[in-house]
């Protein structure tokens, strides 16, 4: 029936607020990419998973404390279910997995496929029936099932659907390795059949964050699977998804330059390259500075490569307060309506907001209150947002510190934490705002996207020069800020206090001046150079080089 350029497998996919189909950034690319590439008419489809619990429904209560229920969504309020069904067996019992489709429709009209694989069908006992209920939840062995169905039913459901000809099977982070098992015993267990179809993309500085399994387990679950040379492929040891990707991969890219270099480290003698993430230009602009944009920018919606800091220079200083205005009202009305004290749209307004986890160092600006008071007091006010895992106790503490804080900071600064953090808050947050705020520990950060996001909306980041960020303030120092040593970091010690410090520095005699100056003549120049940045730091670049180095097939 169809041929593809490539079919993108990845564990998650963030479309809506209102599908939890994802847990965080990886699914948001996830769903840029696919936006991206229907926009410009690329061939492609995408496999995923359809969950019945992603991320969860948070609330926040007074003291802090945090719930965390599943969410309830209906697939078929969203997409339409398919007629073909496909076998994977598992535990050596044979395993239904049934289909979804979502059509994506490009600005043009466009489509590309997003398939969602779902076990939840009535032939399937009910312990199989759960292996699509929860995103990362559950065991090794939980976790194998589910890796076996995106990867292996993945290709499985993709010959039922009739996409024979398919260029390049493109593996979203490790998760979907097991479709190198499925297409190696399609072509009589031959790697370097395999190789020239395949590539791969990893996400994850830390260890940790790569799926590793004893070939045991995986002899319990897929046995039939598992070809005689796996140790070759995956591990002497164990069977590590990330070497199996690399290994039947023909390319291999990282997520920033800098993710580029640690991955190097992490996996010696490897080829790895680096494409930087980017963001859906469409999605993530506000309606205020889209119409701007369209007036001064134009063609932008076509082609974001014409954001340069020299065709945003074009745009009147006063129309780009107003419209940034108009957002940030936005932003504090919502605020408001869950505050007592009120929020306003005149005092310089930082956002934070990510998965809350030690690395990312949520609470940085607090590391010193006696000094944020001194510099900011009656100068900002601040909004936070962000999930914990509902298991991971340390991060609801993190959440629930910070939000006791806002009480004892009340007199000097205003602080809000808004719960339940998904796309539409996002971009209420990266529009509204006036500092992007992100402080991560130097070499754990792949890339991060949500600076792009403001960015896009005229809003600075002022950040530890990390993952995209690096590429980003070296592209135009005018664009943002950073904190911390311009050094390139050597090791992964965390150098806190340091950074903290310099943090207050930069509020102190950078931002804050800046922003209270008259006219704000320097600081709207600046909103210009940050949206001038999203030229490069957009997923329709990020298509073409998966194009010219990915999918070449
Ligand atoms: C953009 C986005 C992310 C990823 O942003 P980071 O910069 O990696 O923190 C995560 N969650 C949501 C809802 C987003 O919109």
């Amino acid at each position: 029936m169809s041929n593809l350029k490539a079919a993108y497998f990845t564990m998650e996919i963030g479309l809506r607020a209102d599908m939890p189909t994802y847990a965080g950034g990886l699914g948001m690319l996830a769903g840029d990419m696919m936006r991206s590439c229907a926009d410009m008419k690329v061939p492609v489809a995408c496999v995923t998973m359809c969950w019945q619990h992603g991320y969860m429904k948070q609330t926040i209560h007074p003291d802090g404390s945090q719930n965390y229920e599943d969410r309830q969504w209906n697939p078929e309020d969203f997409m339409k279910k398919l007629d073909k069904k496909i076998i994977v067996t598992l535990e050596g019992r044979e395993v239904t997995v049934c289909a979804w489709q979502l059509d994506m429709k490009g600005r043009t009209g466009f489509n590309v496929p997003i398939i969602f694989l779902d076990t939840n069908c009535e032939e399937n006992n009910p312990a199989d029936r759960e292996i699509t209920k929860y995103l990362y939840g559950g065991d090794g062995y939980m976790r194998i099932k589910q890796e076996a169905v995106l990867g292996i039913g993945g290709v499985r459901m993709l010959r039922a659907l009739s996409y024979n000809e398919i260029g390049t099977y493109h593996m979203n982070e490790g998760h979907a390795a097991f479709l190198t098992l499925e297409l190696l015993r399609e072509r009589d267990y031959q790697n370097e059949k395999v190789i020239p179809s395949c590539a791969f993309t990893t996400h994850t500085p830390v260890k940790a964050g790569h799926d590793v399994f004893s070939y045991k387990m995986a002899h319990q679950v897929i046995g039939d699977m598992i070809p005689w040379h796996i140790k070759e492929l995956a591990g002497e040891d164990s069977l590590s998804m990330t070497l199996l990707a690399m290994n039947l991969s023909h390319y291999t890219h990282g997520v920033s330059k800098i993710h580029g270099e640690v991955s190097k480290a992490m996996f010696p003698g490897k080829e790895i390259d680096y494409i930087t993430n980017g963001i859906h230009h469409l999605t993530w602009a506000c309606d205020d500075i889209a119409n701007l944009l369209d007036k001064y920018a134009k063609n932008w919606r076509e082609d974001p490569s014409v954001l340069t800091a020299m065709t945003c220079d074009d745009i009147p200083d006063e129309e780009l307060w107003s419209a940034h205005q108009s957002a940030k009202k936005r932003l504090i009305d919502e605020v408001n309506s869950h505050t007592v004290i009120p929020f306003d749209t005149d005092t310089l307004t930082i956002a934070s907001a990510r998965r809350v986890v030690p690395y990312k160092r949520p609470e940085l600006l607090y590391e010193n209150l006696e000094r944020l008071r001194e510099v900011a007091g009656g100068k900002i006010q601040i909004i936070h947002a962000g999930n914990a895992h509902p298991s991971d106790e340390f991060s609801q503490s993190v959440i629930q510190r910070m939000v006791q804080r806002s009480g004892t900071l009340k007199d000097s600064i205003k602080i809000v934490f808004l719960e339940n953090y998904n796309p539409d808050l996002a971009k209420l947050m990266v529009s509204g705002a006036d500092v992007w705020l992100n402080t991560p520990m130097r070499l754990f950060e792949a890339s991060g996207t949500s600076g792009m996001k403001a960015c896009l909306n005229g809003v600075m980041n002022l950040s530890t020069l990390d993952g995209w960020w690096i590429e980003g303030y070296s592209h135009d120092p005018e664009s943002g800020w950073r904190i911390g040593p311009l050094a390139k970091a050597t090791d992964v010690n965390e150098h806190k206090k340091i950074d903290a410090e310099d943090l207050y520095t930069q509020l102190q005699f950078e931002v804050l001046p800046e922003y209270y100056y008259q006219d704000r003549i320097r600081w709207i120049r600046r909103m210009k150079r940050a949206i001038g940045l999203v030229g490069v730091f957009n997923t329709n670049r990020c298509v073409k080089e998966y194009l010219s180095k990915a999918w070449r097939e």
